[in-house]
């Protein structure tokens, strides 16, 4: 099937509506057991996309695919571009209705307190997490008490108040979900919003991160390349994204984690993820097959999705079992840098004039 943005438009949106009512009433009438038997979301919540890459309309489909993280019911599709390859999700549901996706419950946005027992050992692990950006970052830029970062996207902002502490650093953080008012935001200037409506002085920070942002961004070419004006000359942007040519991904298929339906909108290749930087007028230094999110949640998550069948990952009774699976799965852990198991990390400076 080929999707045409224009013309067939509101036939099909009609269709799903009629689906749709029919789907949402029988999961009220008690049926929600199953994730076998999803509604889709309203079609009026949903709008064609084109390709965030290149424009294109002309794709062909590539997964269906379900909110197994949350287990809220809906089946999502993402496409291919027939132009240039990228996957994105098409339709999908517009940048002002996607808020309501991102609960208490999202990971990126959890706080640091609510595991019970498990809190400690959650704690240390989201640390880690943070420990490892802080390690992948000084690969690159040196930081200092002179350093200006930027995290867009920075979810609970504790990377960013890691980075302070670590090195005093002047750090800011932008995010759609004001989470301001948690303890160690007050080293990070904060502001809150779309990355793409925020300003900054041209040229100001010495390094720009995108740790899993990118593939949730409605406009990434955009969004890249305003955040290129705000790289100073010498600058890095260090992005982090899931990689679609992983090992995971071929084993999981549409239950891999790096779907992550509906937040994702797009999801990229090696290849994809170069013709974007590129578009954006940067260029690359570096490129890696793995990053600082832990390949191991998406082995642990995607073995899980497989066996829930969409009805959600209660990521509280999880903890046990994902640290017990996280021993065993060690000796193998020791080598995820040349595994290429989930995730990559490209390096990007401003192009040379
Ligand atoms: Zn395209």
């Amino acid at each position: 099937m080929t999707t045409a943005r224009h013309g067939l438009r509101p036939r099909i949106v009609y269709r799903h509506g009629l689906r749709t009512a029919r789907a949402v009433h029988g999961l009220r009438g008690g049926s929600t057991r199953s994730g076998d038997q999803p509604s889709t979301p309203a079609p009026h919540a949903l709008e064609q996309a084109g390709c965030p890459l290149c424009d294109a309309d002309q794709c062909t489909p590539f997964a269906s695919a379900q909110d197994d993280l949350t287990g809220k019911p809906g089946r999502f599709s993402f496409v291919r571009c027939e132009a240039c390859s990228l996957v994105y999700q098409n339709p999908r549901i517009p940048a002002r209705d996607i808020a309501a996706w991102y609960d208490d419950e999202y990971i990126a946005h959890r706080k640091k307190t609510d595991y019970g027992v498990f809190t400690p050992l959650y704690n240390w692990a989201m640390d880690r997490h943070d420990r490892r950006k802080l390690a992948l970052v000084r690969k690159y830029v040196p930081l200092s008490t002179r350093s200006d970062v930027l995290d867009l996207g920075c979810g609970s902002g504790t990377f960013l108040a890691k980075v302070a502490t670590e090195s005093g650093a002047r750090v800011t953080g932008v995010d759609f979900k004001d989470l301001a008012h948690l303890p160690w935001m007050h080293s990070v200037e904060f502001r809150c919003g779309r990355a793409v409506a925020q300003t900054f002085d041209r040229g100001r920070f010495d390094l720009i991160t995108l740790w899993h942002f990118l593939e949730h961004e409605y406009e990434p070419r955009a969004t890249l390349a305003q955040a290129r004006d705000w790289l100073a000359p010498h600058g890095r942007m260090i992005i982090e994204v899931p990689n679609l040519q992983s090992r995971t991904a071929r084993w999981f298929g549409d239950r891999w984690p790096g779907l992550q339906a509906p937040q994702h909108t797009a999801i990229y290749d090696r290849k994809t993820l170069f013709a974007l930087v590129q578009s954006a007028g940067l260029h690359v230094v570096d490129w890696l097959p793995w990053g600082a999110f832990p390949a191991y949640f998406y082995l642990f998550a995607g073995t899980a999705f497989k066996l829930l069948r969409g009805r959600g990952l209660n990521l509280a009774r999880a903890v046990y079992p994902y640290f017990l699976g996280e021993l065993l799965a060690a000796p193998v852990l020791l080598f995820e840098k040349r595994l290429n198991l989930a995730m990559q990390t490209i390096v990007v400076a401003k192009e040379e004039a």
